[in-house]
């Protein structure tokens, strides 16, 4: 099929001269399926229009699997680098631009910056930011972003740095915070924003309709995951028409007020925990097991942070911390439940 972008509609990225479609392809779970599978799932999401590829160097093969799957063809795409070191994150734009078979990347992100003091390490002299302004004055990368979970943070960026061209930031149905602070102050600058997790990590039924009243906010294009073709076009049918009915009014206004109580914002305020209980890990498992795999969660120290839930002895003095509300000892419960059921997890 023929790629017909005008198809769907687009937003200019900040203050790039890029027409982005407002949904892009997040390049997580391609890594999780196989070959033939990731390279359909962006061939599909391609032919269907989408123009925005978004991926990282940390996202194992995704990176080389994109390039693969669009090796030739006119799109827009976007990396990351999380190397703190400026000779690391150089030889990452080396890689990626490797790895993505082009000759240049239209923007390339600081990667995972969640604090202000990663903050201040990035911006330093002889931090990581400096790596990529070479890279751009090179002609490898066309745009500077940055991405992280904390929207103070990303509020201090935009505000110490002229050079970013866009903000990545989780936005969904419960995470809404951006709309008061970031949001308003990158339409001011003109810095694009990019809503990654537009279905909480994958943890949200009614994925479509979850993208959909995303992309009736202010925001330039959401990022959704998508696995596979069925999930490419189930994503991005909804942007053809974004127009909520009333219906589906009412269905979001009912998803948002039962997820609102269920959903960890991996803020980490009920952090730390007197019995050494890892919350903030124990409830964003489960979204790491959908986008990375459990074998990567097990790399990463699941088996300790499961077992860390042992320690609990119901005291609920993380409750009043907790700015949600959430009822984190039966959360907890119930996540040490389902991983119970994962093999790679329950053999050490
Ligand atoms: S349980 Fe509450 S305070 Fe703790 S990380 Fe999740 S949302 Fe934040
Ligand atoms: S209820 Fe459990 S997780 Fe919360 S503070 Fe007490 S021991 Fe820690």
């Amino acid at each position: 099929m023929k790629p017909d972008a005008s198809r769907l509609p687009t937003r200019r990225l900040g203050k790039t001269d890029l027409e982005v479609t407002i949904v892009g392809f997040g390049g997580i779970p391609i890594q999780l399926e196989t070959e033939e599978n990731a390279i359909a799932a962006v061939r599909r999401a391609y032919d269907l229009g989408v123009n925005f590829f978004d991926t990282a160097r940390g996202y194992t093969t995704s990176e080389e699997r994109i390039g693969e799957a669009l090796e030739g063809r006119p799109y827009i795409v976007a990396t990351k680098s999380g190397d703190r070191d400026p000779d690391g994150a150089y030889q990452d734009v080396l890689r990626s631009l490797q790895n993505l078979r082009r000759d240049h990347i239209d923007l390339y992100q600081l990667h995972g910056v969640n604090d202000d003091e990663d903050l201040e390490k990035v911006l330093a002299p002889g931090g990581a930011l400096e790596a990529l302004r070479r890279a751009r004055d090179e002609g490898l990368i066309a745009h500077i972003g940055i991405t992280g979970h904390r929207r103070e943070t990303l509020v201090n960026a935009v505000k110490q740095c002229d050079d970013f061209a866009t903000v990545q930031v989780p936005f969904n149905l419960v995470e809404t915070e951006i709309l008061d602070t970031l949001v308003p102050l990158c339409q001011e600058r003109d810095v694009g924003t990019i809503a990654m997790k537009p279905v909480g990590g994958g943890n949200f039924t009614n994925a479509p309709l979850a993208i959909k009243w995303c992309l009736t906010q202010p925001i330039t294009t959401a990022i959704p995951g998508m696995a596979n073709v069925r999930e490419v076009e189930e994503d991005v049918a909804v942007a053809r028409d974004i127009t909520l009915t009333p219906d589906e009014q009412a269905e979001v206004d009912r998803m948002t007020s039962e997820l609102d109580q269920r959903t960890c914002r991996r803020c980490r305020y009920c952090e730390p925990c007197p019995q050494g209980v890892q919350i903030g890990m124990l409830l964003h498992g489960r979204s790491i097991i959908r986008r990375m795999g459990a074998e990567r969660w097990k790399e990463w120290g699941a088996i300790d942070v499961i077992a860390s839930a042992d320690l609990c002895t119901e005291c609920e003095e993380c409750l009043p911390k907790c700015p949600y509300h959430l009822p984190i000892p039966d959360l907890i419960r119930e996540h040490v439940a389902y991983y119970r059921t994962i093999p790679e997890l329950t053999e050490d």
